[in-house]
């Protein structure tokens, strides 16, 4: 893509309403545009981010068996009045129609969705397990919204489901499949060594649900380390039982942290108001049992950007980067400028995807430091000094070197 083209801008000043690093920095940088507090529009830069994440969390949950689909924001109020949170949730959105005066609800979470939608297909032990995922987005009315988009009141979750026929079921692909898909999305989106498993108060139905919280200091969230078994508990749990729940060690250490994901063991908890049953080997009728397992887009896009930073702007994760290749033409010279052209089609006809810096009217020190700021992983520079080679710099590295043409492509298309 050519930046002379792009209809966002970089911004130099920081936003003055907005506290957070990766809000400002995301905000400057074009990649979110601010529409009220906690909403936000993405931009082409931004969308380009969201979506390698969402492919990411796609295929993770794919590869564990989980089927896609997209249900609606707009919801009716008696299925929230079944599960008792019509009144119970208390950052619901609810609203009444001008017309009918039929009250709605916008959707805070799916489970009031999907496990009336699986009524209508689960009745046999042959039809579990069954998993289910969508990608979609969430309102909820959050009293404070703050932390830019660590917390907002419309934001995107990746929210999957189990459907199994009984507690060992579901306990066999809640930590050997959806924990381990957790972690590679995390590992695959570059935090998966500053993100820990983290057991958290399960409520009436299990002991423990799980957190998956990002060591940052911008995260809302407390949580205990246990250096020994790389996993941690949050404050819950830490005063209830003020050790490791693996091995009972009690010199845990304190962290902030961002929550970026959780699973939770509801088991019966939305089946039975629904009555969501099905019919065993042996004809006894059995409530389902399920899980539920969800992930913040968002909220991993903040927090990716709070703990890839530096004062000049944001360092991407090669695998979640807009672009793998910021191409820079520093040069007025006629000769060059078409070097840098052909560099660009052939990054093209190689699938490298580049942004190429091709305006004539921003000078060498402003197409730097909006690089820093956008902090695309590669950054190559064609200049009146570069002559017939190209200078490569990988934006968290301070060296630079120049390569030939061939070279660059070899490199960059592996
Ligand atoms: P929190 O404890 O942070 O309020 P939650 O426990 O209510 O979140 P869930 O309802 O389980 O979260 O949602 C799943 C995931 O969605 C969370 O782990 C988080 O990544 C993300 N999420 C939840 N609320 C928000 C929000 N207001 N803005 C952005 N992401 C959110
Ligand atoms: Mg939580």
């Amino acid at each position: 893509m050519r930046q002379s083209l792009l209809f966002t801008k970089t911004r130099k000043e920081i936003p003055k309403d907005e506290d957070s690093i990766n809000a400002q920095l995301l905000i400057r940088a074009g990649f979110v545009d601010k529409v009220m507090a906690g909403v936000y529009t993405f931009l082409p830069l931004g969308l380009r981010v969201f979506k390698k994440i969402e492919n990411i969390i796609r295929e993770e949950m794919v590869a564990i068996g989980g089927q896609e689909i997209l249900m609606p924001s707009l919801q009716p109020k008696e299925n929230w009045e079944k599960t008792g949170r019509w009144e119970g949730l208390d950052n619901l959105f609810r609203f009444t129609s001008h017309y009918s005066k039929i009250d709605y609800a916008l959707g805070a979470t799916h489970e009031e969705i999907i496990v009336p939608l699986t009524k209508k297909f689960i009745f046999s032990y042959k039809d579990l397990p069954a998993y289910i995922f969508q990608i979609q987005n969430k309102f909820r009315d959050e009293k404070r919204v703050k932390s830019g988009l660590l917390r907002g009141r419309e934001f995107f979750m990746k929210d999957f489901y189990s459907f199994h026929k009984d507690e060992k079921d579901l306990d066999l692909f809640y930590f050997k499949k959806g924990k381990k898909a957790y972690e590679n999305v995390f590992k695959r989106a570059g935090i998966g060594s500053s993100t820990y498993f983290t057991f958290a108060s399960g409520g009436t139905f299990s002991k423990y649900s799980h957190e998956f919280q990002t060591i940052s200091s911008a995260g809302e969230d407390t949580i205990f380390l246990c250096e020994k078994c790389k996993i941690a508990v949050n404050k819950e749990i830490i005063s209830e039982q003020n050790s490791c729940p693996d091995c009972g060690n009690k010199n845990l250490k304190e962290e902030k942290a961002v929550e970026v994901g959780n699973i939770f063991q509801l088991k019966t908890k939305y089946s039975i108001p629904f009555d969501l049953k099905y019919r065993d080997q042996d004809g006894a009728e059995k409530d389902v049992i399920m899980g539920c397992y969800g992930i913040g887009l968002n909220r991993l896009i903040g927090a990716i950007v709070e703990i890839f930073h530096d004062k000049n702007g944001i360092i991407w994760p090669e695998a979640v980067a807009p672009f793998k290749v910021h191409l820079l033409n520093l040069s007025k010279d006629k000769k060059n400028r078409d070097f840098a052209e052909k560099i660009y089609k052939d990054l093209q006809i190689s699938e490298v995807e580049v942004l190429f810096d091709d305006r004539v009217d921003a000078t060498p020190g402003e197409k730097f430091a909006e690089a820093d700021l956008i902090g695309i992983t590669y950054r190559l520079v064609v200049s009146d000094k570069t002559g017939s080679k190209v200078e490569i710099k990988r934006r968290n590295s301070k060296t630079s070197s120049l390569v030939s043409k061939k070279d660059l492509i070899t490199k960059l298309s592996k």
